[in-house]
């Protein structure tokens, strides 16, 4: 009994290897074809990334937006991103957008709970709320 359920497993992984092949492109060739077809590193680091936040310069030529944006914390997927990333069109500043966002990985400390506060938020939270839920 035992030996045929091992010719079954047998014959099904042939099988899909073949079905695979068959396709022109195994699985784990595929994730990695993905990832290269998107130009956007954001994207495709998507999986390291924990959150992103936004840090405008903060002087007398920050635009008014701009430090409306500042500490902003985003889920590296969220819509919103594309339109804020620096330098950005709504920006006011005549020396330009100066800010940037700060992308954070999971291996930092405390990011992963900052990642569920942001989930809970809709994937987008200001500083405030950043601050009164951090621990410690
Ligand atoms: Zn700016």
């Amino acid at each position: 009994m035992t030996r045929f359920v091992v010719l079954l497993i047998a014959a099904y992984v042939v099988y899909s290897l073949v079905r695979n092949s068959l396709k022109g492109k195994p699985p784990e060739n595929n994730v990695q074809h993905q990832k290269a077809k998107k130009p956007d590193t954001v994207v495709a680091h998507v999986k390291e990334i924990a959150y992103v936040f936004y840090t405008a310069t903060k002087d007398d030529d920050t635009c008014d937006i701009c430090m409306e944006l500042d500490g902003k914390h985003m889920l590296p997927h969220h819509k919103l991103l594309q339109q804020i990333k620096p330098p950005h069109a709504g920006c006011k500043s005549h020396k330009g957008c100066r800010c940037t966002l700060v992308y954070v990985t999971r291996d930092e400390d405390g990011s992963r709970e900052i990642e569920s506060l942001l989930k809970k938020h809709g994937g987008m939270c200001d500083r405030k709320i950043i601050e009164r839920n951090r621990i410690g």
